[in-house]
């Protein structure tokens, strides 16, 4: 049985006010959990406040991004390393809106794996299709292409110690969430490709939904064999949404 996750990505949101508040309402009502992992992803200069607060709870944290590189002269990048000095548990790669607002390609967003992982992070690498690529039926040979890069650089056993999120474009910050049936074939499709070169890999790996989760589909969505909980955007900012779809995790 695989442990449910669901991660709070907060994308460039938040002050150090509001994320106390939001901090400490999701720690109160997520005591009682049972079996599932709560996680949340801050901006970066909000990790220290996060750490402060989360440290000695039951909830997780982690980064949006992280940089390809080792420390050195590169500009306004953050470091996996430093990642580290703030207890880390997850860092999000490969997020559609790193990939088309700011150029990712598979290439990099591998890149961005491997450091996370060759630090002990765990890397959650999001895939998903966009609106256009899903209406010409190209939806599993671009997240084919998305995986495959990672497993290329890294090798699949490798993908036990991460998390993917399918992500179908789309149904980010739309509203339009994907069925729980569009949303199960998807992952199924993740786990077996996975299977045919790693059994063991691909029954331990947690796949997470993210597109438009709220507390009133929750708990469809985690019900499908192969949906193991939510990277969740915008209700991750609200307390009581946040608390209710981590508790239609159990
Ligand atoms: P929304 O939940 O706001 O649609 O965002 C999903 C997402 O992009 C999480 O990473």
């Amino acid at each position: 049985m695989r442990t449910k996750l669901v991660v709070g990505n907060w994308k460039m949101n938040g002050n150090l006010d509001q994320n106390q508040a939001l901090l400490n309402a999701v720690v109160a009502g997520t005591r009682e959990l049972q079996n599932v992992k709560c996680a949340v992803c801050p901006p970066y200069p909000y990790l220290a406040e996060v750490q402060r607060t989360l440290e000695n709870t039951h909830i997780l944290w982690g980064a949006q991004n992280v940089s390809q590189f080792d420390l050195g002269a590169y500009t306004g990048e953050v470091a996996a390393e430093m990642l580290l000095d703030f207890s880390c548990h997850y860092v999000i790669v490969g997020h559609s809106e790193r990939r088309s607002l700011f150029g990712e390609d598979n290439h990099t967003v591998a890149e961005k794996f491997k450091k996370v992982q060759d630090k002990g992070l765990t890397p959650i690498l999001c895939v998903g299709e966009t609106l256009a690529q899903r209406e010409i039926g190209e939806t599993e040979r671009i997240i084919e292409e998305q995986l495959d890069a990672v497993i290329k650089l890294v090798g699949v056993d490798s993908l036990v110690k991460s998390v993917i999120a399918y992500e179908p474009v789309w149904a980010i910050g739309t509203g339009k969430t994907a069925t729980p049936s569009q949303a199960q074939g998807v992952h199924l499709f993740i786990r077996n490709k996975i299977a045919k070169q790693s059994e063991t890999t691909a029954n331990g790996i947690q796949i997470l939904y993210g597109g438009s989760v709220k507390s009133n589909n929750a708990g469809e969505l985690f019900s499908m064999p192969d949906i193991d909980g939510g990277l969740i955007g915008g209700a991750s900012l609200v307390a009581s949404d946040f608390i209710s779809i981590c508790l239609a995790a159990q």
